[in-house]
C-alpha cells in the first residue's frame, strides 16, 4: 500500500481548462470594453454624465440587443452607460418582455398581466 499522495492528472487538466476558459472570457470582456471605450466618448448615453480615468469603472458597456456575444467590430451593438442607467436599461427590458404580446384577443376581461401593469405604472 502506497502512502504517496496521488494527483489525478485528469482533474489537474480540468482545473487548467476551467481557468483558461475563465481567463479567455475575462480577456474577451476586457477586449470589447477597451474597444468600446476607445470608440466612444466617455459619456453615459442616457444621463450624459461624463467620465474620466478616475471614475471610468462606473461606465459600462451595454449591448443594445442584450446579446453579449454580439460584439460587432464597428461597435454598433455597444452603448456606454453609467452603472445606474445600465441597471435601468435592463430593468426596463425585463419589465416589458413578459407584457409583450398581451394584446391577444381573449374573451376574458380580467388578465393578471393587466393588474401587474397597473400596479407597476401606478406604484410610483
Ligand atoms: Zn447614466
Ligand atoms: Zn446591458
Amino acid at each position: 500500500m502506497t502512502t504517496r499522495k496521488r494527483v489525478d492528472p485528469d482533474l489537474a487538466r480540468l482545473d487548467r481548462v476551467v481557468a483558461d476558459a475563465r481567463r479567455a472570457r475575462e480577456e474577451r470582456e476586457q477586449g470589447y470594453r477597451g474597444r468600446a471605450l476607445k470608440l466612444y466618448p466617455w459619456i453615459c448615453g442616457r444621463c450624459a454624465r461624463e467620465f474620466n480615468h478616475g471614475n471610468v469603472h462606473e461606465l459600462t458597456v451595454h449591448h443594445r440587443d442584450h446579446n453579449h456575444e454580439n460584439n460587432a467590430p464597428d461597435g454598433s451593438n455597444w452603448e456606454l452607460l453609467c452603472v445606474y442607467c445600465h441597471d435601468n436599461e435592463h430593468q426596463r427590458y425585463l419589465d416589458t418582455r413578459p407584457l409583450a404580446g398581451n394584446d391577444s384577443p381573449s374573451g376574458s376581461t380580467h388578465t393578471p398581466f393587466a393588474d401587474l401593469a397597473a400596479l407597476l405604472k401606478g406604484g410610483g
